[in-house]
Order: structure tokens, then sequence, then C-alpha cells
């Protein structure tokens, strides 16, 4: 019988402690995305795929299961993260497939929605990877 704080009662007492169980052994499966250790699971594996080779944000998001909005979320802590290992997620050039444009110093991991010079909204898909 585990201990149960001063002055609840039996009954809640019960209650009291369920709420700082795993929910999983409870039975009530909680949607990955509110995992607490998920975001940083999918972090993980976003930076062992990057430091294998490029990927775009829709390849990112196929190979882990997330929306490509959830991408670029993750993104910027991945970035965050690879610095303090002393590697640098970087974006690589992409074009403007409309005029070819390539946008060089592309330093936001989200997609431009529209070209700086044609104005137009037909671009290549980013890729980004982590190197030294
Ligand atoms: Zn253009």
């Amino acid at each position: 019988m585990p201990e149960r704080p001063h002055g609840v009662p039996a009954a809640l007492s019960s209650l009291f402690l369920q709420q700082e169980s795993d929910p999983l052994k409870l039975g009530f499966p909680l949607k990955g995305k509110e995992y607490p250790d998920h975001a940083q699971t999918v972090r993980q594996q976003m930076t062992a795929l990057l430091q294998e080779r490029d990927m775009t944000a829709r390849e990112l998001s196929q190979a882990l299961r997330i929306r490509e909005k959830e991408v670029y979320e993750h993104l910027s802590h991945v970035a965050r993260s690879a610095l303090a290992r002393k590697t640098k997620l970087t974006v690589l050039p992409f074009q403007c497939l409309a005029c070819g444009y390539v946008f060089t110093e592309r330093r936001r991991f989200t997609r431009p929605s529209r070209c700086p010079r044609c104005k137009k909204s037909h671009l290549e898909m980013p890729t980004y990877r982590i190197a030294e």
C-alpha cells in the first residue's frame, strides 16, 4: 500500500497517484505528439537522417511520419543542437523553377512562398543537410 499524501482520503489519493503514473500503464494511450519525449525522438531521428544524406522537408516528413509543417518546427531545434555539437544544419541552394533564380543564402528553414525575382511560387523543394 503506497503512502498517500497527508490529509487526502484513500479514494482520492488513488486518483492522485494515477495522475502521476505512466499514462501507458493506466491504459490511456496518448497520441504520439503528446508524449513529452516524442519530439526529442523525432529530432534525434531527423539528425541521424540528415547526417547520412541531403533530404527535403517532404522526404523527412515521409521518413519520420510527421506532417511537413512539423518538419519545419523540428528543423530549428535540430539546427540548434547541431551547433552544440559543432556541426551545422544548412539549407542547400535551390532554384525557382520558373526563372532559374537560385536561393543561395537561405537562413530560414521554411520554404519561401515566392521567388524574389519573378514573384512566382513554382519553387524547387530545398534540401537540408547536417555537416561539420
Ligand atoms: Zn523566379
